[in-house]
């Protein structure tokens, strides 16, 4: 079958042919039907972090795809199910944060794409506990994008409390931003969208953004602050700067909400305005299972749209670039149907 391999941080990624990977008793072999490209991919091929994945591995955290093969102990799921395999690929279930309801927290949890292989392949394994059901009236094409960015901004959302007509600042409206921006006007939020691109902003105000600020020619803290300061900002691009504008940009009582994972993983947080300002700054990290379900479940009722691209495997390395730039509609998705 074929695969993406990473072998060195410093080379592009490459299709190989491998075996077909068996699933140990917890798992399910999954036959990929799509399986979407996250920024995260890039950062773990380019080894940009300071817990670097082991090489070589595949990366990808999208994938879905039809269960083929169940491992003995399996009980979750049956042969022809459709399932996602989302980075939380597994928990311990027994420590603190996994009874409490925030497992993505469980200092055991294994990642998928990152600390296992991933679902940028053919066919792969999951730990069947924690693969999530994809429901009839969600493609696996859209099932892709929601598995990572449609449950990590879902997420960004919930940590933030947004409430009705409170304003929602957005910053980068790539994989995640799109999203981003839909699921914070679902909990009625007024949002600004913030994006370096044009087409990116047009596409934010075409899924429900009120305002937009490119911030290539227009300062979107002077920009923001002049409509009165955000409630909450969501930082989806992978700048360390973009984190101070955000930070900036907020009024009185306003939570910063850090999702992006810039290589430059540090930024100058000023002690005295946040201390005065009452600012909370939150962390967020993708979504259980069951934000998943729910991701999943408001697509099926219509209230999400995924803006993707499809391409074919072999362009993998091209794709990374081209995400880099900029230069895609919010997702690339592989697309194995073909
Ligand atoms: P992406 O490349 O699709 O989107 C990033 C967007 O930021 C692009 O639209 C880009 O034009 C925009 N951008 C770049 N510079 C900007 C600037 N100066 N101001 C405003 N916008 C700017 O990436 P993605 O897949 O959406 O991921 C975004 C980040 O989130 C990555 O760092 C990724 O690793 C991280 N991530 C975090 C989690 C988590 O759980 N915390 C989950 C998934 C991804
Ligand atoms: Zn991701
Ligand atoms: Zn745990």
């Amino acid at each position: 079958m074929r695969a993406v391999i990473v072998t060195d941080f410093e080379r592009d990624p490459e299709v190989l042919d491998v075996p077909v990977p068996k699933p140990a008793p917890h798992e399910v072999l999954v036959r990929v039907e799509a399986s979407g490209l996250c920024h995260t991919d890039i950062h773990a091929a380019h080894g940009d972090w300071p817990v670097k994945p082991t090489l070589p591995f595949t990366p990808g955290h999208e994938g879905v795809g039809i269960v083929q093969a169940v491992g003995s102990a399996v009980t979750e799921v049956v042969i022809g199910d459709r399932v996602a395999m989302p980075w939380f690929g597994y928990g311990c279930g027994t420590c603190g944060y996994c009874v409490d309801g925030r497992e993505t927290l469980c200092e055991s949890q294994r990642d998928t794409g990152y600390s296992v292989d991933g679902g940028l392949r053919e066919y792969s394994v999951a730990d069947a506990r924690y693969v999530v059901k994809v429901p009839d009236g969600v493609s696996p094409l859209d099932a892709a994008p929601l598995t990572c960015a449609g449950v990590t901004t879902y997420k960004a959302v919930k940590v933030a409390h947004v409430v009705p007509a409170e304003r929602v600042a957005v910053f980068g409206i790539g994989g995640l931003g799109h999203l981003a921006v839909q699921y914070a006007r679902i909990v009625g939020g007024f949002v600004t969208a913030v994006d370096i691109h044009d087409d990116k902003l047009e596409l934010a105000r075409r899924l429900g953004a009120d305002r937009t600020v490119n911030a290539a020619t227009t300062d979107p803290v002077a920009e923001i602050q002049a409509q009165g300061g955000a409630d909450v900002a969501i930082v989806l691009a992978a700048s360390s700067q973009v984190f101070e504008q955000a930070f900036r940009s907020l009024r009185r009582g306003g939570r910063l909400i850090c999702v992006g994972l810039p290589k430059a993983g540090a930024f100058e947080l000023p002690i005295f305005e946040t201390v005065l300002k009452g600012i909370s700054v939150i962390g967020s990290i993708v979504g259980t299972r069951q934000d998943l379900r729910e991701v999943f479940a408001l697509h099926a009722a219509g209230r999400t749209e995924v803006i993707a691209e499809t391409r074919d495997l072999a362009d993998i390395a091209r794709a990374m670039d081209d995400v880099l730039d900029g230069s895609v509609p919010a997702r690339i998705v592989f697309d194995f149907s073909k």
